[in-house]
Formats: C-alpha cells, structure tokens, sequence
C-alpha cells in the first residue's frame, strides 16, 4: 500500500493512488471506503461512531498513519465525493474504476450523513428532540423545540407539536415545558442508573428469567395447539374445515413467532459505559439517551421515563420525577 505518487492530480483522492498519472485503485484503502459506507448504510452509524471503529480496529486513515476522526470520514460523504466513487464527476464519467455502484452512491446521497459542504449537519441541537423517545403525556405528539427570546436572556422550552397548530384543539392542556430542567432531570436520572447498573442487571435478570418461563409456558400451549390443529388438517373430511385449521396453524404460527422473538429480547449493558454524562458533548448524551431510555412523556409538571431494564427490586421500568 501507500505505493500513491504525487502527480499534477494533487495527493489522490482515499481509495486510489496515482500511477504513472493514472489513478489507481488502492486495495486496502478501497477496503476501507467499502466499510465507512457499509457503517452508515447497514449500520446506520455516524461518521463519529464510525471513525471511533476504524480506530478502535485499527484501521488508520492512511498514509500518514493518521487516526480517523469524524471530520476525515465525514469528508467521504460529501455527495461529490460520493458521486467520484461510482466513477463520475460533474455528471460525467470518469476514467478511474468506481468503487461503489450508481445505486449505492444514490443511496448514500439520499441518507444525508453531511451537508454538500461536507459538513455534519446540525439539525437538532437540543437533548430530547430527534431521538424518537420524547413524547407529549398528554396526546402523545412529537415533542419540539422553541427558543424564547426576551431581555433577560435566551430561554429554551420543549413543546408539543401538535399544541401549535392552527385552529387545533388537540392537547388544550400542554403547555411549554422548560429545556433545562428537564435535561437535567433526565441527565441525572441516567447517571442514577449508570452508577446503579449492577443491581439493575441483577433485577432485569430475574426478570427475564420469569419473563422467559411465562413464554415457556404459552409456546407449551400453543405447540400443542399447532398439533391439534395438524391432525384436524389431516383427518379433515372437506376442504373447507381443512382450510379452516390450516389459517388456524398459520395463526399460532405467527404467535409463536411473536413470543420467540419476546423471549430474544434482551437488553444489552455492554452499551451502558461511562460516566460524568453531564460533561459529554451533546451527540454523546443524546446516544446515552437512546440507548437507556425507552420513552420520555413530558407534562406540565412532571415527567415519566420508561426504561428497557427493571430498576427497582419490585420490578417497576419506569419513574416518574416532578419538577
Ligand atoms: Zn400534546
């Protein structure tokens, strides 16, 4: 590798070297783009998850045996660099051997990871918007966020979406929740179950262990239904009653399948490290959020938060904090 030579083209784009003014694949580096791309399309990570694992395996950037950052892997989604991997520029071929194919190139444009500038986009600054867990208690809207400014200062709120539209009489009751302490509030509650994670695992234990002999029993059932039925199949006098305990199997079936997939569910505290949350950068505790919070409701006056583990001895998944 890094056999690349400096040619009038400049240094050569990640993925190729120059030859002899030609510009050559470049196998490992071509590995390498193939993974960046496979981690955000497959693997929906960010160019920050994803120079972490690149780094993490060992992957250096490149020649300079640098490390990877997400500045660096954001680079390669910029869309003109994405549209230079399947072999064209300007909407024109080139003459250097794609990587990627058209279609994989359209996919990875479609999924916006950066602005065309390369950038990262920064669409949602704020903690609890765009994770897919916040909610409205009371109608169970979206929840978004508005800035108010006054004198005094800036004051952030979250809000329900669908309080603000026009002529809505849809959640007469919410009014703007206030940023900063519910930010803190969840922030802190997470670090409650960090820093309790032990006993959390224990209790979820036991819960997954009576969880899993309740579904031992209902598949017990139900296979001795699906048998029942198959001998009804077999020993059916018409076609109709032989169809009617067919649908009926397919029907188990699908429970069966529901309750497999219940007893898989398991949530993984690996993904559950570090501490001092409130010193993360933002994008590290909006990842925090999602990956020990199920649901935030949001009230006037309180606050419910679900979680996908049991913390307390009774076996309870959700608080409820005021504030
Ligand atoms: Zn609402």
């Amino acid at each position: 590798m890094d056999s690349y030579v400096r040619n009038v083209g400049g240094v050569s784009p990640y993925g190729y070297s120059w030859n002899a003014g030609v510009l050559e694949i470049n196998k490992w580096e071509r590995n390498i783009v193939l993974l960046i791309f496979k981690y955000a399309l497959k693997d929906n990570l960010s160019p920050h998850k994803i120079s972490q694992m690149l780094n993490e395996h060992k992957l250096n950037s490149s020649r300079k045996g640098k490390m990877w950052t997400y500045k660096t892997v954001s680079y390669l989604f910029a869309p003109e660099r994405i549209k230079f991997y399947s072999g064209y520029t300007d909407n024109k071929r080139g003459n250097w051997e794609p990587i990627i194919t058209t279609e994989m190139a359209a996919e990875l444009i479609r999924k916006k990871i950066v602005t065309t500038s390369g950038k990262r986009p920064h669409i949602h600054k704020y903690l609890l918007t765009g994770i897919g867990r916040t909610v409205c208690g009371y109608c169970g809207g979206n929840i978004t966020s508005v800035l108010d400014k006054t004198k005094s200062g800036v004051n952030r709120y979250y809000y329900c979406s669908t309080r603000g539209t026009y002529g809505s009489t849809r959640c007469g009751e919410s009014k703007t929740f206030p940023m900063s302490r519910i930010d803190e509030i969840i922030l802190r509650t997470i670090e409650t179950q960090i820093s309790n994670i032990t006993e959390i695992e224990k209790w979820t234990s036991v819960f997954y262990k009576k969880r899993d002999r309740q579904i031992k029993t209902k598949l017990d059932i139900l296979d001795k239904k699906i048998s029942a039925s198959l001998k009804d199949t077999t020993n059916a006098k018409s076609s109709s009653s032989s169809m009617a305990s067919r649908n009926r199997i397919s029907d188990l079936m699908i429970q069966k399948e529901k309750l497999i997939e219940e007893k898989l569910d398991y949530y993984n505290f690996a993904q559950l490290t570090g501490s001092q949350i409130e010193r993360l950068h933002l994008n590290k505790q909006k990842e925090l959020v999602i990956a020990c919070i199920k649901r935030i409701q949001l009230f006037n006056d309180k606050i419910i938060i679900d979680f996908p583990f049991i913390i307390n001895k009774s076996g309870r998944s959700s608080i409820t904090k005021e504030y």
